[in-house]
């Protein structure tokens, strides 16, 4: 894959093809897959996780083991399903054992975010955890710090509403963390929503005047004493 034709990748799924074969960083030895993302190419929340664990890697879609189970509970919570939004990852490849990702790996695979933000457009980038959230921040902050905090953020060329959460695999046995998940997740409609393009305004005709009624015939000049 080389840098023109991902330059070239006019739509997601050409870009998917092209990035199918990445041998950008060591953990093209050890995949199955590369597990590009999922989700509704056009959606307005993106979300951003770690990397392909296990069952990611094998079915070549992220978040389907349990913490993708909880992200599912939690998408339903709010009235979406996976089908509306569209869900990435920092790293498309499964480091080995499910290690933390490498700086060396998440500068390789950068691009491939950014260029999936720069054609999905969303309005909102929900990152799950540190690393999404590092990386897209741009900041240190870790997420127990930022976490539920809207920011403004550039990320590539765009302008999106960053909005850092727990990741939910951190959250699947801490009850703690699970409710300020919860919670997190329920302030996401009111930035959909915040962020929403403005309405077409709407123009208000003058209202037309009725018609005036048509002027009435002359009345017929009665020529009195003409006769
Ligand atoms: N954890 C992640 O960060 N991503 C996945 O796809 C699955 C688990």
């Amino acid at each position: 894959m080389g840098a023109a034709e991902v330059a070239g990748a006019e739509s997601l799924a050409d870009y998917a093809a092209a990035t199918a074969g990445c041998t950008r960083c060591r953990l093209a030895e050890g995949r199955t897959q590369v597990v590009f993302g999922s989700g509704d190419p056009n959606a307005d929340l993106l979300f951003v996780g770690e990397a392909p664990g296990f069952h990611e890697d094998k079915q070549g879609v992220p978040f389907v083991g349990q913490a993708g189970k909880l992200l599912e509970r939690l998408l339903a919570g709010i009235g979406l399903d996976r089908s509306r939004v569209y869900i990435a990852n920092v790293l498309m490849c499964r480091p080995p054992g499910n290690r933390d990702p490498q700086p060396d790996e998440i500068e390789a695979c950068e691009a491939h975010l950014f260029r999936k933000l720069e054609l999905i457009e969303p309005r909102v980038v929900a990152t799950l955890g540190n690393f999404a959230t590092k990386l897209l921040s741009g900041k240190p902050h870790g997420i127990t710090r930022v976490h539920g905090t809207p920011q403004d953020a550039t990320v590539g060329s765009r302008r999106v509403t960053l909005y850092p959460l727990f990741h939910p695999a951190a959250a699947l046995y801490t009850p703690r963390m699970l409710q300020t998940l919860e919670e997190d997740f329920a302030r996401i409609p009111a930035l959909l929503e915040r962020d929403a393009p403005a309405p077409a305004p709407v123009i208000t005709l003058p209202v037309a005047a009725p018609a005036a009624p048509a002027p009435a015939p002359p009345a017929p000049v009665e020529q009195l004493g003409l006769f």
